[in-house]
């Protein structure tokens, strides 16, 4: 804390507001080797760990960092209020000793930032409390998968998530509102798959009366082309952020997906990979592979919620809709905690999580004490 924020600019969202808002854990009188497990308020335990490495985009997807608010003058974070791969990597470690045991870097789009390769490779060497290596992937917008698949792997990446939100250049080119083709992340798709990446996950946003019409499109092309090796997954319209004008009528719900998939090639349920994990699935009758449905809206998962988040700046978000981080990179730059104290903290933010904001949505519950939620660009999906 006590980091000069960027100036106010009138034409945006304050954001720098948020940043702002963190709380300093206290480095804690009794430093904590690793746990191999905690559990929250709630008795869910921290499992997943979501890494943003840089909150900038060369896509403006209106659902995410619309043109409006994130142009030309917007103030994305300078280099050095970043985390360094160092700085990463040993917040990883400290995880992974408490019981993390998979590692997602996001952004903004996560291959904006240099050398990501090393940084791969830094976290490809860490251990769980287990001893087996993490399950260590990269969610991305694919635009340069092409150019970067080979590396991401020979480094150890294991595997990757590539948005996708129509197969129609007009509609897809509309929603990224940079121009950005499809045939371009088709072709990100293809080298990820040649690198060892694979089953490669392709998460599809779906927006009533804007890309809806693409459900059937994109199921049929993954299918008829790749069968199993592509897993395509769609999410549900969320109201992440304060910047996307989110509406509940924009919702398509998960259940009308499948039945529109289902009408074409039928499907049957089989339930979620691992306790925990967001997506449900559903395998075709004939063959054809699987497509999962991750229903955020309409179906709140909070109650199994492993997950926290890691921002760009060492901030640490216990849920999507947050709206107060924890500064990590606090202990990390302006203290000498060391590896046991930083797990010390971490062990106390995590005992106090009751987040479940999800949940509170769906029951008409009131949101938010406190104020604005934290942007997706910042801390990932
Ligand atoms: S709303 Fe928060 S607590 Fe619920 S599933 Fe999403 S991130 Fe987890």
């Amino acid at each position: 804390m006590g980091e000069a924020l960027p100036p106010a600019n009138p034409a945006v969202i304050p954001i720098a507001d948020l940043r702002a808002r963190t709380h300093v854990p206290r480095v804690s009188a009794t430093p904590r080797p690793a746990t191999g497990v905690l559990t929250d308020a709630l008795g869910r335990p921290l499992r997943d760990l979501r890494i943003s490495v840089t909150d900038r985009c060369n896509f403006r997807c209106s659902y995410c960092m619309p043109k409006e608010v994130f142009d030309r003058d917007y103030a994305f974070l300078p280099q050095a209020s970043l985390l360094s791969f160092e700085e990463i990597t040993r917040v990883a470690r400290v995880f992974a000793g408490h019981g993390v045991k998979k590692l997602r870097l996001t952004g903004g789009e996560p291959l904006l930032r240099r050398h990501l390769e090393v940084l791969v490779g830094m976290l490809a060497d860490l251990r769980g409390a287990d001893g087996e290596p993490l399950d260590l992937t990269l969610t991305t917008n694919g635009s340069l998968l092409k150019k970067k698949a080979r590396a991401l792997a020979d480094a150890g990446l294991k595997r990757v998530t590539v948005s996708l939100d129509a197969l129609d250049d007009a509609i897809f080119q509309a929603m990224n509102d940079v121009g950005f083709p499809v045939g371009d992340v088709l072709a990100g798709i293809e080298a990820a798959l040649d690198a060892g990446l694979g089953p490669v996950k392709v998460n599809m946003v779906v927006k009533r009366g804007t890309n809806d019409g693409e459900i059937v499109p994109m199921a049929r092309w993954f299918r008829e082309h790749y069968g199993g090796a592509v897993v395509l997954r769609f999410i549900e319209y969320m109201d992440v952020g304060e910047t996307n004008g989110w509406r509940m009528d924009h919702v398509l719900p998960s259940r009308e997906v499948i039945e529109r998939i289902a009408n074409v090639w039928p499907l049957e349920p089989i339930g979620h990979s691992a306790p925990g994990e967001t997506a449900e699935r559903w395998r075709y009758l004939d063959g054809g592979g699987e497509v999962g449905v991750i229903s955020s809206v309409t179906q709140a998962f909070c109650r199994d919620c492993n997950r926290a988040r890691l921002s760009t700046e060492g901030q640490l978000y216990l849920c999507l809709f947050a709206t107060h981080g924890h500064d990590l990179r606090h202990l990390l730059r302006d203290t000498d905690a060391s590896d046991a104290q930083i797990g010390g903290a971490l062990a106390d933010i995590w005992a106090q999580r009751r987040d479940r904001y999800s949940e509170l949505r769906a029951a008409g519950q009131a949101y938010a004490p406190g104020g604005r939620k934290v942007e997706m660009h910042y801390i990932g999906g």
